[in-house]
């Protein structure tokens, strides 16, 4: 089977078209002998695999650690009158394999093009005197956002409306990487505009990748060594359960490996964890604020406390308003110290600031969600760090045809940050299984 063949076959089962699997038996016949693969994950990288395994006819088993699958996607029901996203929820261009998916099923998204406000100099304004999104462009120096913004006159007065900026993408203003941020986000030809699901995005991956591959997925399965030092590798587990496979597709978190916490046999190439070690990952907070009413403009950067507001309800069928603290970077850490109690004090303090008293006002409830404490995720999202180079290329090589690695962190078409991302490092890592 040769790529064209392989990617047409995947394709057309992945986007759910025409079901034929006359075309997928036919070629698969090229794929000799039956392997037996195990994916540990079962996150939307994860999910997806064992999806496109399944539509191989290939046998496979997901470990997962979590009692639930879906990683850094879920859902919190009963919040408010429709279910909201606790993790990725904007589908960012539709020029990919979600995209693909919306289009085929007729799904329901919105454009959120709701415009920024900007809370600079103690005032709500709808646009600052100078531009913040500077970090765009060929020519931007391997340096953090914080010394390039200082390098083009934003003095402190703009340092929340950086952080915002840095926070995007997943990072404190002095992790990030001008150069690297932009050049490894300027390879993405996802496409433009961000979109609302009028349902969740963990409800879109459930329905079209886990459920059709449930019987699959083993969960409470937390793996802690991988040999893969003979002919087939070894898994093990905190249960104490062994998984022998011909082949191993990782697909957690970046802070997972980062850190070390699965033991391999024999050690990982030094080359691969100088990668991971070069690829950034911060704490991330999503917080939930149930109000009255909508006393707030649609989205806020520049708070001291949470650099972003965002309100949640574009796209969605209700009549609650609920606004979500997207918290990143160092005010994520600074808020991970706190609890809940007080994290909800210091945001209705900043917010009260903000609106004159109104948000104490109209308060009914919130929500905290902290990445950083999930403990088989440990974190938001990946990003590029100063100096960074080709770690990602380097991380995301498969090792001795045996070892292969997919999720968000490994997409190496600047699409890393996203869940069609992660979705298509998994398509990349089982075309490599195979070709
Ligand atoms: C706050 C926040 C907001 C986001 N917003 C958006 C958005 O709007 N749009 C968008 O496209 N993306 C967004 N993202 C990013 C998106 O959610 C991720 O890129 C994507 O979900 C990552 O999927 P993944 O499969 O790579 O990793 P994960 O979802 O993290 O899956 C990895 C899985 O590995 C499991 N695991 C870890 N260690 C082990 C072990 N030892 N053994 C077994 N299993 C293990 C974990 O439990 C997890 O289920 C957001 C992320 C965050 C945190």
């Amino acid at each position: 089977m040769n790529r064209n063949e392989f990617n047409k076959n995947v394709f057309l089962y992945a986007v759910g078209l025409a079901i034929m699997p006359s075309i997928i038996r036919c070629s698969l016949e090229d794929i000799k002998t039956k392997k037996r693969i195990v994916i540990v994950g079962a996150g939307a990288a994860g999910l997806y695999a064992g999806y496109l395994l399944e539509k191989l006819g290939l046998e496979f088993t997901i470990l997962e650690a979590n009692s639930i699958h879906g990683g850094r996607l879920g859902k919190l029901e009963g919040f408010a009158d429709y279910d909201i996203d606790t993790g990725g929820q904007w589908l960012h261009g539709i020029n990919n394999i979600i995209g693909q998916l919306v289009t085929d099923k007729n799904i329901k998204i919105t454009l959120d093009d709701a415009p920024y406000s900007f809370y600079f100099k103690n005032e709500l304004i709808s646009d600052t005197p100078k531009e913040t999104f500077i970090f765009e462009g060929k020519n931007l120096p391997d340096s953090s956002f914080r010394q390039y913004s200082e390098s083009q006159g934003l003095d402190e007065t703009y340092n929340f409306i950086i952080d915002a900026i840095a926070g995007i993408n997943g990072a404190s203003p002095e992790d990030i990487s001008a150069y690297w941020n932009y050049y490894e986000g300027s390879k993405s030809n996802s496409g433009k505009g961000d979109f609302k699901f009028e349902r969740t995005y963990f409800d879109l991956i459930n329905e079209h990748f886990a459920i059709p591959i449930s019987d699959k997925i083993k969960y409470n399965e937390i793996v802690k060594s991988i040999d893969y030092s003979k002919k087939k590798v070894v898994i093990n587990t905190e249960s104490g359960a062994k998984y022998i496979s011909d082949k191993i597709l990782l697909t957690v978190p970046i802070s997972i490996l980062k850190e070390n916490t699965i033991q391999f046999k024999p050690k990982l190439p030094k080359r691969k964890t100088d990668a991971f070690a070069k690829i950034g990952i911060g704490p991330g907070l999503k917080i939930f604020l149930k109000f009255k009413r909508k006393f707030y403009p649609d989205n806020i950067l520049g708070g001291k406390t949470c650099a972003a507001y965002y309100t949640d309800s574009i796209g969605k069928i209700t009549d609650d308003n609920i606004i979500i603290a997207f918290i990143m970077g160092n005010q994520a850490k600074a808020l991970s110290e706190l609890s809940n109690d007080l994290i909800l004090k210091s945001l209705l303090t900043e917010l009260d600031l903000m609106f004159n008293g109104l948000a104490s006002e109209n308060y009914i409830d919130f929500h905290v969600i902290n990445y950083a404490k999930m403990p088989f995720i440990r974190g938001a999202y990946s990003y590029s760090t100063i100096g960074m180079g080709n770690a990602r290329q380097v991380a995301a090589k498969p090792l001795n045809k045996k070892i292969y690695f997919a999720g968000e962190a490994m997409n190496l078409d600047g699409n890393h940050q996203t869940v069609h991302g992660a979705l298509e490092s998994s398509k990349i890592a089982i075309e490599a299984m195979f070709l």
